[in-house]
């Protein structure tokens, strides 16, 4: 289960520069980390115009316990969690992700390249707000290198994940944008044998192209490009390239559970084993992994849960075929155990390379679902799920995180945020009037309390 902390949320620290990210704070986690883990520190960030002074302050607190520290400059998260696992003892990633570009944040990254777990950030935390620092006398301090070379080493990782040449006669259209794979993916893509045209592909931390969430709204120029090209498809990232979403070769947004789904499809071919998920995920991704004998394991939301889940399953001894989360954020266990954007778009690629189809055909193929989500602000959340619980007592119910309902093909899921009151409702049914009623009732119990 998820524990509360106060100042991590499910993907590290994140606030606004200037008023809830500050140096102050940042040293301070450099400072907690730094008691925390002894060692080689790799540090990184996306292209935010804070970046350089936010680690520059998570840095300091970094040697300034002891830790000698390798800056690797600006890289995907996915990069720096592949070069922690193979070469360090910790890292940070200085990155706000898919927020804005007034945000930033820190990640921690543990040595098996995986982010925090939740008991070791709320040690973490308490030593940050107990201001239990070790520091260090003179003869103790740390030293700092710079290393921007090494992130080589997880473009060839992700290369070497494929045959070569897997990739020749496509043509890729990348949208970074201007975020931390403006190097990385263009590169993996050529490297494959694509050939690759870039939108957005200079780092800027201002984002003047976009935003850093994918969202469809923000990708026209893309889809446009796509479309204008002839290209096979479209990859975009978000600000720190750990998620990838894509564009079929008519320009068309493809939804990331059908994402999800193609490449459940691709490695459920190979690998058998275990697809590991949250629960807020469409059943389509299990629909497509039973149709090749895969089972699916249902998580909390979160990657970190997806990913600890799959470990423990393969310390278990239960083959596990890959993991993710319905919003473009793949972890590939062959690979690494974290979300990896970069990987994702090597893999439409290889997906092509096999199929007799275009993208388009393989998305329109797939089984039909209908998926509805909201959010709602409800003063008690907590009382919100207990009555819920209470209501469906005797039906199929699930409380890996918040509460799930599962009626035959369908399901509703109430989660309650982790940090403001309200709560995230999501019901998904194969057929589009059974979605719609559940919804509503839903909503009846919503509106209740
Ligand atoms: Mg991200």
């Amino acid at each position: 289960m998820k524990l509360q902390k106060r100042l991590f949320g499910t993907n590290g620290v994140r606030g606004i520069v200037g008023a809830d990210m500050t140096p102050d704070l940042a040293l301070s986690i450099g400072l907690a980390l730094g008691s925390m883990r002894k060692g080689r520190i790799a540090v990184g960030r996306d292209t935010r115009t804070s970046g350089p002074a936010l680690a520059g302050a998570l840095k300091a607190g970094l040697l300034a316990t002891g830790c000698d520290v390798t800056d690797c400059g600006i890289l995907p998260t996915p990069a720096l969690q592949f070069l922690v696992r193979n070469h360090f003892e910790a890292g940070a990633v200085i990155t706000a992700s898919h927020n804005p570009p007034e945000y930033n944040g820190v990640k921690v990254i543990e040595p098996d390249g995986t982010e925090m777990g939740d008991e070791q950030t709320v040690l973490l935390e308490n030593r940050l707000f107990g201001h239990r620092f070790d520091l260090v006398p003179w003869n103790g301090a740390g030293s700092e290198q710079t290393a921007p070379d090494l992130v080589s080493g997880y473009i060839d990782a992700v290369v070497g994940q494929f045959p070569a040449g897997i990739g020749e006669g496509k043509t890729v259209v990348v949208d970074p944008g201007c975020g931390a794979a403006c190097f990385t993916t263009p590169e993996i893509l050529t490297r494959l044998g694509c050939r690759v045209l870039t939108i957005n592909g200079q780092m800027d931390g201002r984002f003047p192209g976009r935003l850093p969430e994918p969202s469809p709204d923000g990708l026209s120029p893309l889809c446009d490009l796509v479309a204008a090209t002839g290209a096979d498809f479209g990859v975009a990232h978000d600000g720190d390239a750990d998620r990838a979403v894509f564009i079929d070769e008519n320009g068309r947004y493809i939804n990331e559970n059908q994402e999800f789904a193609l490449i459940a499809d691709r490695i459920c071919r190979e690998t058998k084993g275990t697809v590991v998920t949250p629960v807020s995920t469409s059943l389509l991704v299990e629909t497509v992994a039973r149709r090749h004998g895969c089972d699916v394991r249902y998580t909390p939301v979160g990657s970190i849960y997806v990913a600890r889940t799959m470990l423990a399953l393969r310390e278990a001894g239960t083959p596990v075929a890959f993991g993710g989360e319905g919003n473009g954020g793949i972890i590939y266990p062959s690979h690494q155990y974290c979300r990896d954007g970069g990987m994702t778009a090597a893999m439409m690629a290889a997906i092509l390379a096999g199929s007799r189809h275009p993208l388009s055909v393989l998305v329109d193929q797939l089984p039909e679902f209908t998926l509805i989500a909201g959010k709602f602000t409800v003063d008690d959340p907590g009382s919100l799920i207990t009555a819920i619980e209470k209501t469906y007592a005797h039906e199929s119910i699930d409380r890996t995180d918040g509460i799930r309902i599962n009626r035959n093909d369908s399901w509703a899921l109430v989660r309650p945020s982790g940090t403001e009151p309200l709560v995230r409702v999501i019901v998904e049914s194969p057929d589009a009037g059974t979605a719609r009623l559940f919804y509503e009732e839903i909503l009846e119990q919503v509106r209740c309390v």
